[in-house]
């Protein structure tokens, strides 16, 4: 049987993004200070991009690990899960 890679496998995943209300909202003031920016090599996804001082999310590929929420020492991002029906559908594993 054929492995699939993690890229393959993540786009089986199902997303119900709630366009209302995003489950993770950074404060962009604090992460323009925080030098080391770990949420960008920790997120499984690759949504946190370095953008200027700050870094820019796509949570709408998030995969609600909750890894940024540890990673995230300066408490520069504000995390819940997302609304009722909304969020991913695993499809693989
Ligand atoms: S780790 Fe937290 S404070 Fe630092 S850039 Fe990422 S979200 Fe912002
Ligand atoms: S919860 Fe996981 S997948 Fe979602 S943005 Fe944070 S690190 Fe990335």
């Amino acid at each position: 049987m054929n492995k699939l890679s993690i890229e393959e496998r993540l786009g089986k995943d199902k997303f119900a993004v709630d366009e209302d209300k995003p489950h993770i909202v950074l404060d962009q003031r604090i992460c323009a200070q925080c030098s080391k920016k770990p949420c960008v090599k920790a997120c499984p996804a690759g949504l946190y991009v370095p953008q200027g001082d700050g870094v820019k999310l796509d949570y709408a590929g998030c995969l609600e690990c909750g890894t940024c929420r540890v990673v995230c020492v300066m408490k520069g991002l504000k995390w819940e899960y997302p609304r009722g029906t909304f969020g991913v559908e695993f499809r693989y594993g």
